[in-house]
């Protein structure tokens, strides 16, 4: 498998904020977002083995699958190892792909882009903000709705858009706020 890094640090974003996780990107992604703020092209190529050998370095039980887009390599031998392990799995992804055969995750963590959705089951629906007209998400099912303001790399911008994200949830109290809190916590 290609993989970019694996690191460990507290899951920043969505339900599992502050989460003690260790994080295994993917390299590589089946789409080009302008606002894309990963660099996952970079991959040392790793065994199933290897993976499981590596995050063992780390005390957390809570792994997250990121990327990239994960299920353009995701496995479900994989996760079964992660499992036998004890660790608790999330996926991060875009969705458009749907899961291997016979897979089954702890918590799918959805965050959709402006390409179609082919997963059938979404834990939290995580949609980033720029101000876009949000009726497309309402029909996705998901126990949690969470709305993260962009990070557009400019302050002025960024304050904006945490207003209008902050004014959307109070509106539509389905919805919650997401911060990106390892940015805020200057941690990976
Ligand atoms: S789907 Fe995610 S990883 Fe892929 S290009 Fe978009 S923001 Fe980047």
């Amino acid at each position: 498998m290609r993989i970019n890094e694996i690191f460990y640090s507290l899951q920043g974003e969505g339900c599992h904020a502050g989460t003690p996780a260790v994080f295994v990107r993917f390299a590589g992604c089946n789409l080009k977002c302008s606002f894309c703020d990963t660099a996952h092209e970079a991959f040392t190529e790793m065994s199933e083995e290897d993976i499981v050998r590596e995050v063992s370095r780390y005390p957390a039980r809570h792994i997250v699958l990121t990327g990239g887009e994960p299920t353009l390599q995701l496995t479900t031998s994989l996760v079964d190892r992660l499992h036998a392990g004890g660790w608790y799995v999330q996926m991060e992804t875009n969705g458009t792909r749907p899961l291997p055969e016979g897979c089954r995750l702890d918590w799918v963590t959805c965050s959709p882009k402006d390409s179609p959705v082919r997963l059938t089951h979404i834990d939290e629906l995580k949609v980033v903000y720029t101000g876009q007209d949000m009726t497309p998400y309402d029909h996705y099912e998901a126990s949690v709705r969470n709305l993260q303001p962009c990070d557009t790399g400019h302050a002025d911008e960024n304050a904006r858009l945490l207003k209008a994200s902050i004014a959307y949830c109070l509106d539509h109290p389905d919805w919650h706020l997401s911060l990106q809190t390892h940015k805020l916590l200057n941690i990976r």
